[in-house]
């Protein structure tokens, strides 16, 4: 099955303590969320990964903290999550990467080209925040036709009741069923 594997928004902003927009508990994903990038990587699965990449004075910062301004050490991924060959979006390689400024990772036009290019029967979902990136990733996917499947265990959210909301709306599968090739 061709499979794409989306990692949101895994970037250090979000995912440690010292974060501008720390997600409590977040940093006990990236051992899990190394586990897929790398298995991706074995498996030769396409790895779209969106970034947070604001400007200094980013209009999103009236609602949120600053946060993954572009050119910051917050704004970049673990080492453990990177793959040694990787470009930036629309070029192909086996890590992609999908800049934003917005909530919506569907906002920067060329994450559609790339699916259209990859044609996935299957998109694999996981990062932070689960009931705002992580939701509109899949959302957006669901909207145009995608299949999708969020890993459990390798999301994490602010708000409890949003994310229990989330599994009622979208499939979760364990990344046990992902590692050993369940489709
Ligand atoms: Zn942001």
């Amino acid at each position: 099955m061709r499979t794409v594997f989306l990692d949101v928004d895994t970037q250090l902003d979000f995912l440690y303590p010292a974060g501008a927009l720390y997600v409590p508990g977040a940093e006990h994903l990236v051992p899990l969320l190394a586990q897929l990038n790398h298995y991706a990587a074995s498996e030769r699965i396409p790895l779209i990964c969106t970034m947070d990449a604001h400007t200094e004075n980013d209009p999103e910062f009236q609602r949120w903290p600053r946060h993954c301004v572009a050119g910051t050490l917050g704004q970049r991924k673990p080492e453990a999550l990177l793959l040694p060959q990787r470009a930036l979006a629309p070029v192909i390689a086996p890590q992609m990467i999908v800049e934003k400024q917005s909530v919506d990772c569907f906002t920067n036009p060329h994450l559609a080209g790339l699916l259209a290019t990859l044609q996935p029967e299957r998109c694999v979902v996981y990062g932070v925040v689960t009931e705002i990136c992580v939701l509109h990733a899949a959302q957006g996917l669901v909207d145009r036709g995608y299949r999708v499947q969020i890993v459990a265990e390798a999301v994490r959210e602010l708000s409890r009741e949003a994310a229990d909301a989330m599994h009622a709306r979208f499939p979760f599968v364990s990344l046990g069923h992902i590692l050993s090739g369940g489709e």
